[in-house]
Parts: C-alpha cells; sequence; structure tokens
C-alpha cells in the first residue's frame, strides 16, 4: 500500500528519529509500504519522517537514475551497485572517505525544488537490514549523494538545509510558497 507523502512546512519532517531495535512485522511492512511509495513518485529515497514516521529507517533504490553513476565496495571488493538495490537501512552511520562534492538534489518531500548540495563523494555506511542483520558498505557517486541525503532525514536534517547562501537564495521564494501551502493544509 503506497502511503501519503509529508511536504516540507511538516514539523515531521524536523523530527530525529528513534533508533529502531529490531525488525518486527510492522517495520517489514513500513518497508514494503515505503518501497511501494517511493516507486509511485518515481524517487530513488525515501526517509520514514517522509511518510509521517519518526524512525531511523530509509529505503533507497537509485537503479531508476541510469545517468549518474553509483561505486559500490562490498568487504572491499567492487561490486555492481544495483545488485544490492532496493536497500532499506535503519540507524545507518556515516563515515566520510574523501572530499565533498557538489551536485544537484531533489527530495519527495519538496517537489519541482532543486539545488545543488556538497557533500562527501565517497563514504562508509553501516546500518542494520532488512533481516535485522548488521550491513556494512564502502559508496561513492549518486548513491553516497543518496545515502547522506536520507541519513539527514532521519535526523531531521533537510538538503535545504545544506544549499549555500546563493543558492538557496535562488529557491527562496518555491521555498516559502510551499511552506505556506503545507501549513494551510496542516491547519
Ligand atoms: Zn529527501
Amino acid at each position: 500500500m503506497d502511503l501519503p507523502l509529508i511536504y516540507y512546512g511538516d514539523p515531521v519532517l524536523r523530527a530525529k528519529g528513534a533508533t529502531v531495535e529490531a525488525v518486527t512485522p510492522e517495520i517489514e511492512q513500513l518497508i514494503a509500504d515505503m518501497l511501494e511509495t517511493m516507486k509511485k513518485y518515481r524517487g530513488i529515497g525515501l526517509a520514514a519522517q517522509q511518510v509521517g514516521r519518526k524512525i531511523q529507517l530509509t529505503v533507497i533504490d537509485i537503479r531508476a537514475a541510469e545517468n549518474r553513476p553509483s561505486t559500490l565496495e562490498l568487504e572491499g571488493e567492487e561490486a555492481d551497485p544495483n545488485s544490492i538495490m532496493p536497500i532499506a537501512l535503519m540507524n545507518p552511520k556515516i563515515t566520510p572517505l574523501n572530499d565533498p562534492v557538489s551536485g544537484p538534489e531533489g527530495c519527495l518531500s519538496f517537489p519541482e525544488i532543486f539545488g545543488d548540495i556538497s557533500r562527501p563523494e565517497k563514504i562508509r555506511v553501516q546500518a542494520m537490514g532488512r533481516e535485522g542483520e548488521s550491513m556494512e558498505f564502502v559508496c561513492g557517486g549518486l548513491l553516497a549523494r543518496c545515502v547522506q541525503h536520507e541519513t539527514d532525514h532521519l535526523h531531521g536534517i533537510l538538503f535545504v538545509d545544506r544549499m549555500d547562501r546563493p543558492t538557496k537564495a535562488d529557491i527562496r521564494d518555491d521555498l516559502n510558497a510551499l511552506q505556506e501551502k503545507t501549513k494551510a493544509e496542516l491547519d
């Protein structure tokens, strides 16, 4: 079942997610519903806050973004990033492995709003996977950008918070309009 999306201006997007202790049947169902929702809206990542849940769970599937390359290393060996898609990450921890690079980002909670954001290009990720297992991998390119964007969501941080001042100035009017629309619908 797909879930209603939460848009910028709703305070739940600013909530810090609680740690997920175990993959219960409820969490399994939420993962399935979030994957369906992400697919419906053609996203490559979706965080629990974006469907109104304050927990550290995100789903990612970068396969739709064919023109933006990703890299993956599993146990020190290069692997095909598509081979592990889609993924669900709980309680992810990120270690940056190189310098930030600038690249374009959007977000399902900010329709039609895009901007360049600077983030480390390569990261190590440690998380709990959908079977409750501990996962560890190194990724680069779009996948690294996506994992960092989604992990931010789990702590109430949004991509607009990481834009530099000129980038944010460019989208200021659109941001204000979206925030007002969301707040009007919440009242
Ligand atoms: Zn987002």
